[in-house]
């Protein structure tokens, strides 16, 4: 079968004849329908210095994906040739205090999807059984197919209450953007969302945020003063792994105000402490999404109306893949999904 494959340890991905994987009888093979590019797999395509102390090379990458259910193992009795299915893209141990507990995304040897073992940019993938998601019937193949970042916007936006709050996001990439469309749906009053891109804040405006402002030219207080919020947001959903991006969240909260912190720092943050303290302040770190019940609310969402697919902004064969990989590289993109059946 075809696979995009991190086959040397240089810039770059190949896509190669490899075998089919292998199905245990706990498995589900699935026949790979459409992909999503992560920044994740944009990493791995730049082959950064993270990339290269984690990736095992030769190695199939990929973790966000919807395809069809070709064939299940011995043991598996709920999913049918057919059938249409994501994957949870962390494998967990299913044996340490957490998992045990039923907290699973909070697993402590966590195994990702295309990071740490055989992904899914490729014609078959084949993943545990208690990984697989069933999607609604009639559920938008495209939109299906990026269930993972949907659900890291997700797990994040409702990790504090939302209704008739004030909410923050820091950074307007594809999850900042989901998030946006979550807060609204979820309720909060204002939903203000800053960038440094315009195309992506025009992005986060499709979505719903009723403020979206560039950093480079306006404050958050200016906006805060607009709207009328008088003590400070609510809700932050930190979304871009900036340093200035999340000390001006902190300047911007009110007391007892609320932090899901997502975005990933490339070097760490330092900044005023007693800031958390006198404001009295929450912070959360996210990681991943939650099994399953960030998965139940984001098809529930979907048949509720909440409409993601203005994020997906460019499509190309699986072929193509190397366009997807330099649009993503100029920031001048939300989603972009690549299609396996071509
Ligand atoms: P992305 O890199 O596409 O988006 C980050 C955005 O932040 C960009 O649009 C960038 O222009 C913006 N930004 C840069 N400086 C800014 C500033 N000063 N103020 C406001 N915005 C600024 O990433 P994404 O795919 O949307 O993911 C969001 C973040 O979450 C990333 O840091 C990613 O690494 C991280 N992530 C974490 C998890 C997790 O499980 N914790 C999972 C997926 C992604
Ligand atoms: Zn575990």
């Amino acid at each position: 079968m075809k696979a995009l494959v991190k086959a040397r340890s240089e810039p770059g991905l190949w896509l190669q004849d490899v075998p089919e994987p292998d199905i245990g009888i706990n498995d589900v093979l699935i026949k790979v329908l459409k992909t999503g590019i992560c920044g994740t797999d944009l990493h791995i395509y730049n082959w950064d210095a993270w990339a290269q102390k984690t990736i095992p090379v030769p190695m199939v990458v990929g973790h966000e994906f919807v395809g069809e259910v070709v064939a299940a193992g011995s043991n598996v009795n709920d999913f049918h040739p057919g059938e249409i299915v994501s994957a949870e893209g962390h494998v967990v141990c299913g044996r340490c205090r957490n998992c045990l507990a039923g907290r699973r995304h909070l697993c402590k040897d966590t195994v990702g999807i295309g990071v740490n073992r055989t992904g899914a940019f490729a014609e078959y993938v084949s993943v545990p059984m208690t990984n697989v998601w069933h999607h609604t019937k009639g559920v938008d193949l495209e939109v299906a197919s990026i269930f993972d970042p949907f659900g890291n916007a997700m797990h994040t936006a409702l990790s504090f209450g939302l209704l008739g709050e004030d909410v923050l996001i820091t950074g307007a990439g594809p999850i900042g953007v989901m998030a946006a469309g979550i807060a609204k749906h979820a309720g909060a009053r204002h939903v203000v969302i800053t960038d440094v891109n315009d195309y992506r804040l025009d992005l986060a405006k499709k979505l719903g945020a009723d403020v979206a402002l560039n950093v480079t030219h306006g404050s958050i207080q200016d906006v805060q003063k607009q709207l009328g919020i008088r003590e400070g947001f609510d809700v932050g959903l930190e979304m871009s792994g900036n340093a200035s991006a999340f000390n001006s969240m902190i300047d911007n909260m009110c007391h007892g105000g609320k932090i899901a912190m997502l975005g990933i720092p490339a070097t760490p943050i330092s900044m005023d402490w007693n800031k958390i303290i006198f404001n009295m302040l929450t912070i959360k770190g996210i990681y991943g999404r939650e099994m399953y019940e960030t998965w139940y609310h984001m098809s529930v969402m979907l048949e509720c109306g909440l409409d993601i697919k203005p994020v997906i902004t460019h499509r190309f064969g699986a072929d193509e893949f190397e366009k997807g990989f330099e649009v993503m590289n100029t920031g001048m993109s939300g989603k972009v999904v690549l299609d396996w059946t071509v």
